[in-house]
């Protein structure tokens, strides 16, 4: 099932998409995180604006969980998941224009899965984690590269305004650990992998951060990206395509 959250006729909803037409949205009472209802009444696709599919009160992102992501960046293999946080206002919705920093010279897409947290998540084994997480959705850990090396560690480069696009559906019923994953650059395919390559698997990385800090529900974490990351330029269109999830697009302005 694929939920995701629009505006309306100036009313913020939920709602799920239909699975033979997708262009059509079945709006819901309440919200996927807690209990809903369906309503009769499908709307068009079209006549909504898509928004992110939550709130989050921080986007966890697990670095360097590639191998050759790793190779390129000339950094080795962690032995232990590389975490660190962009803010709640690095926040983009499917869309909407990725901004690119005075300060920086380049900016760089990263193509990633992300995990959506259905409840609060604290101290969680594996064999129980997967009652913890609503689904799956496209993210784009966008990454000032030339400030990067500049800080010890990497929330300067990624936490600017507009550098977290995700969305634009959360997806409840796939497999995390066996989805192409690619990015397009201007229609030209850039990144391609699939999760099963991340070093550290889904369940792994949410188990882990929950040893450290508790997850809210609507808190997403991106799993890492794979090689072939390079710049966007001033009015590029970068899309990025997990199988079974969707297609998250964003434009770049300088
Ligand atoms: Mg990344």
């Amino acid at each position: 099932m694929k939920f995701l959250r629009y505006s309306y006729k100036d009313k913020i909803s939920y709602g799920i998409l239909n699975e033979k037409d997708a262009t059509l949205i079945t709006p819901i009472e309440g919200s996927p995180f807690t209990n809903y209802k369906k309503n009769i009444k499908e709307i068009k696709i079209k006549d909504v604006k898509v928004l992110t599919p939550c709130d989050f009160s921080k986007a966890v992102c697990i670095g360097l969980n590639y191998r050759d992501h790793a190779a390129e960046c000339n950094l080795e293999i962690p032995k232990s998941p590389v975490v660190f946080i962009k803010p709640s206002t690095s926040a983009l919705a499917f869309g909407e224009e990725i901004i690119k920093p005075e300060m920086c010279k380049r900016i760089d897409y990263e193509a990633e899965l992300a995990i959506v947290i259905k409840k609060k998540t604290k101290n969680i084994e594996i064999e129980n984690i997967r009652d913890f997480i609503l689904g799956y959705t496209c993210a784009n850990d966008v990454t000032a590269r030339d400030l990067q090396p500049s800080d010890g560690q990497w929330t300067l480069a990624k936490g600017f305004d507009t550098f977290c696009p995700f969305g634009p559906f959360i997806e409840t019923e796939v497999d995390p650990n066996n989805l192409k994953i690619k990015s397009i650059l201007d229609g030209k395919v850039m990144q391609e992998s699939n999760t099963s390559n991340l070093i550290f698997n889904t369940d792994y990385i949410v188990s882990y951060i929950s040893k450290i800090m508790s997850l809210n529900p609507g808190d997403i974490i991106l799993t890492g990206t794979p090689s072939g990351i390079s710049g966007m330029s001033d009015g590029a269109t970068i899309e990025v395509v997990i199988e079974n999830i969707g297609t998250l697009k964003n434009s770049v302005v300088y």
